[in-house]
């Protein structure tokens, strides 16, 4: 057997493994073992592809190795779980940049080689990879400002930017065209795709606002994708075909399951023109409130969760920020103890990345099957006692259907104010992610306890012991 063949066996293999890991990421249940399964297969690739000497010498690896790990590995320690999107943007961007220079690197080694053609294959995929590698670099780093704060989360809307991302795309294929007609003089062409993708990036991205980042950052890890696998043609590297492709096809399926989640067509996103209007909705904090806010305490609450037949739990960002899901699975353990059924409502794009509460509930001990998607809660919320929301605010809004002009129109909420009481557990009337008031805040049947998450949960684990041992 040749080398070529054994390394073609041992991307095949990897190819099964990342097939197999990622059918184990479908459910919660098997998803650790699925991402175990899934890093097997890149530690197969990744060792098989630096047994391929041609590549660099083994010192120039182990050196980007040791620098590329440590700072990989101080990054994934020191961040918090809620700055995971951030992270995430900044890995689809440097993979992006990385295929766009491994192509642009392999088109100055054949221009400088002993004067071969290259082949259409080659110089497509070359500007393919420009192109879309590029494009993720700079759209991924405005996503991560948009998360980060640093720059504006309201939509930018560019008077004429659909005709003009329409030219800047027609005029970067115009220049992989010439890439291809003309090799020989690849440069200009080539650093023409790469300048035009980083407009195109920019201006793909910044119009999208409100609550929509999360569509966002999906479309962007598909793209990274798809830009390693145009690279794994320009290198003839069937490792990376494979898992560029798989990368990018996972990415699609997130995009479109969180474009179903927040109700948004796939379309309006690939032209990157969606979120909602700059200005948003009309209604000023003032009269959304204004003396309308019932206030309670722990105390107030451990009454009402006394006699509840059924509590259901809807956790949110500040359950993350506060890491307070250690004593949302005490309180449940609580009520559970005094015959009360407990559920959890997950909404799609509740805290700040896709599955963000069932991976802080699983690490709580939360049971899988007392976590409760959207669509099923919904309806069982007219039949529920209390609804707990724990520093959630944009996807318990009630604006998102009755406010065409709200930067959440649209988007499906969890219908807790069908619940006979609603408490809700944040610090302060401040608004959430989208920058909104909530109605909700000020509903006849919602009892704000302003505090902490943690602090004002293990008040109510208190407050409804003592209550029940009264
Ligand atoms: P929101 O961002 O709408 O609201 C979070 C609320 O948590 C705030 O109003 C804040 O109020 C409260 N909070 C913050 N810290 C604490 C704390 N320590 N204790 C108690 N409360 C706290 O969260 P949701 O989960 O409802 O919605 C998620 C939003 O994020 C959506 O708009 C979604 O589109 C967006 N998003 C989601 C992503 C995803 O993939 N899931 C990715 C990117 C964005 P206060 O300051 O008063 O305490």
């Amino acid at each position: 057997m040749d080398t070529q063949t054994i390394i073609n066996a041992a991307y095949l293999l990897a190819a099964v493994l990342f097939i197999t890991g990622l059918k184990g990421l479908t459910k919660p249940k098997t998803a650790v073992r699925g991402n175990k399964i899934g890093s097997t297969g890149m530690l197969v690739a990744v060792v098989v592809t630096l047994f391929d000497q041609q590549i660099l010498s083994y010192g120039m690896i182990l050196v980007g190795l040791v620098v590329g790990g440590a700072i990989g590995a101080v990054l994934a320690i020191k961040i918090q779980m809620t700055g995971m999107p951030q992270m995430v943007a900044i890995f689809n961007g440097f993979g992006g940049i990385a295929s766009a220079l491994v192509a642009g690197a392999a088109l100055l080694e054949v221009s400088g080689g002993p004067g071969e053609v290259p082949g259409a294959q080659f110089l497509i995929a070359s500007g393919i990879s420009g192109l879309i590698g590029s494009l993720t670099f700079t759209g991924s780093f405005i996503a991560f400002g948009k998360l980060q704060g640093i720059v504006t989360t309201d939509s930018v809307l560019l008077p004429g930017r659909h005709v003009l991302n329409v030219l800047l795309g027609i005029v970067a294929i115009g220049a992989i065209i010439m890439l291809v007609t003309d090799p020989t003089a690849f440069a200009v062409p080539y650093l023409a795709i790469c300048l035009l993708a980083f407009v195109l990036g920019v201006l793909l991205t910044i119009p999208i606002g409100g609550a929509d980042m999360p569509v966002v950052i999906s479309l962007l890890n598909s793209y990274s994708g798809l830009a390693a696998a145009a690279t794994g043609f320009v290198l003839s590297n069937n490792g990376l075909i494979i898992a560029g492709s798989l990368v990018g096809a996972a990415g699609i399926i997130l995009t479109q399951i969180m474009c179903k989640a927040m109700n948004r067509s796939l379309l309006n996103v690939l032209i990157g023109g969606f979120g909602g209007e700059a200005g948003g909705a009309g209604s000023s904090a003032d009269d959304v409130y204004g003396g309308k806010v019932t206030t309670s305490s722990p105390e107030e609450i451990a009454m009402v969760l006394e006699d509840a037949q059924r509590v259901v739990f809807v956790p949110g960002y500040g359950m993350a920020v506060a890491q307070a899901q250690h004593g949302v699975k005490q309180l449940a353990n609580v009520l559970e103890k005094q015959g009360t059924d407990v559920l959890y409502a997950i909404h799609p794009v509740a805290g700040r990345m896709p599955g963000h509460m069932n991976v802080l509930l699983a690490e709580a001990d939360v049971p899988y099957d007392q976590l409760i998607d959207m669509e099923e809660i919904n309806p069982m919320f007219a039949e529920t006692d209390v609804a707990i929301v724990i520093g959630a605010n944009d996807v318990v809004n009630p604006v998102a259907k009755t406010d065409p002009k709200s930067p959440i129109a649209g988007m499906p909420i969890l219908d807790v104010d069908d619940a006979r009481t609603v408490v809700v557990i944040k610090r302060s009337l401040s608004p959430g992610f989208a920058g909104i008031p909530n109605p909700l805040f000020a509903a006849d049947n919602t009892l704000m306890l302003f505090a902490d998450a943690k602090a004002g949960i293990q008040d109510m684990v208190t407050a409804l012991k003592e209550t029940i041992d009264a």
